[in-house]
């Protein structure tokens, strides 16, 4: 990540070629008009060039998302020289101008909207019909944007996620609830639109003899938890870390950081691996070590933990086969960070689809598929757009 202090914002956003088919733009899973952001950052128009991306997540997508494959892996000046650094000209232009949520229209005023799950689609969705003057209640049952603040501090500074949260104070009722299938039905006939982003919440177990042993992602990661407020001493520890994506990475880095010795464990090969290059590689220069194609068949207590691992044969994301050759490893802890998908339970008895059953539910984030920021930003102002326009018919 480029640093943010290097980055001359005037000259950098004037590298730009304002090309005629901008290709950082067609890389955006947002769609954001980067050029246009540039130009207007280069004119001192920062609060304009805020608010033309239209989100207030500008500034987590400037730390989270994996610049060199999207905006930057397509912008065409990365084949000549460097890509313009869009993404720290995002996190310096956002920390300094705040995306400001205030009612700029009244396509939606009066109209009750129910947001069941407060992580970054709800949040988005609830801002767009707010600023349309809708009156928000957003169903949460832990805290707003809990996913986000689960990601390590060096990857996204807090500062970031508390100028959200400024933002957000006083804008939207937020009741500490679980919405299950009965109360959605319930939401439906109480507001005028309910839009579902419950998030990935159903975590993937290891499945194994002994998984009571292992730590879960969440648990690992949470500051507030039991075990992170037990475990304070991580130094010289020898941690397992079994997964391959983003939150593995948060977990290796999280530990290795302090101090601890780290293996991260994957199924399949190093290009199989979900977790963004950049994770990877931040990953191994920190130290952590890493195994490939072996996957956990067992984990004993002992003195300290056995973990035993068996060599696997895979082709590519798709066949896996586990083999009879196993090894065994001690460590103090093993982390289970395999990720976690949407609880259906949730949209039981709506035979596969909500929209069906309910037509005033909209779907977005997790909810409606694995999704990083960007894509469950994009989902959101897609689904809030069309729960605007149900309004005008
Ligand atoms: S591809 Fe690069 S040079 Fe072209 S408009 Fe986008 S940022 Fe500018």
């Amino acid at each position: 990540m480029p640093n943010i202090d290097s980055v001359n914002f005037t000259e950098e956003c004037n590298r730009c070629l304002h090309c005629a088919k901008p290709r950082c733009k067609a890389a955006c899973p947002v769609g954001n008009d980067i050029p246009l952001f540039l130009q207007l950052v280069a004119q001192g128009r920062k609060q304009d060039a805020v608010h033309l991306i239209g989100h207030p997540f500008g500034e987590v997508c400037g730390y989270v998302c994996p610049h060199e494959q999207q905006c930057q892996g397509g912008c065409v000046l990365s084949a000549r020289k460097a890509a313009v650094a869009v993404g720290a000209v995002e996190r310096a232009v956002f920390a300094d101008n705040p995306y400001k949520l205030q009612r700029v229209g009244q396509l939606a005023k009066g109209r009750r909207i129910a947001v069941v799950g407060g992580g970054v689609a709800g949040l988005t969705f609830a801002s767009k019909l707010y600023e349309q003057g809708a009156f928000v209640t957003i169903f949460e049952r832990k805290k707003l944007l809990s996913t986000l603040w689960l990601i390590p501090d060096f990857r996204l500074p807090r500062q970031a996620l508390k100028r959200i949260e400024e933002q957000a104070a006083g804008k939207f009722s937020v009741v500490e609830q679980n919405v299950d299938a009965a109360k959605l039905a319930e939401l439906t006939k109480q507001f005028d639109v309910v839009f579902l982003s419950t998030g990935a919440q159903k975590l993937y177990t290891l499945g194994v003899k002994g998984e009571e042993f292992s730590t879960p992602f969440s648990v690992f990661l949470d500051s507030e938890s039991e075990f992170r407020k037990k475990c304070v001493n991580f130094n010289g520890k020898k941690i397992v870390v079994i997964g391959g994506g983003n939150t593995a990475m948060d977990c290796a880095r999280l530990a290795a950081r302090k101090g601890s010795i780290v293996t991260v464990a994957y199924r399949r090969t190093r290009s199989d691996m979900p977790a963004f290059d950049k994770e990877a590689a931040a990953a191994q220069e920190e130290g952590v070590q890493f195994i490939y194609n072996v996957a956990p068949i067992a984990i004993e207590k002992q003195n300290s933990l056995v973990l035993t691992l068996a060599q696997t044969e895979s082709e590519g994301r798709g066949k896996l086969i586990v083999t009879d050759q196993v090894r065994n490893m001690s460590c103090d802890v093993v982390v289970s960070a395999l990720g976690s998908s949407f609880d259906n339970s949730i949209v039981d008895g709506c035979n596969g689809d909500i929209r069906h059953s309910f037509t005033n539910v909209y779907i977005g984030g997790d909810a409606s598929g694995g999704k990083t920021v960007a894509e469950a930003v994009h989902d959101a102002l897609t689904e809030a757009q069309k729960a605007i326009e149900s309004f005008g018919r």
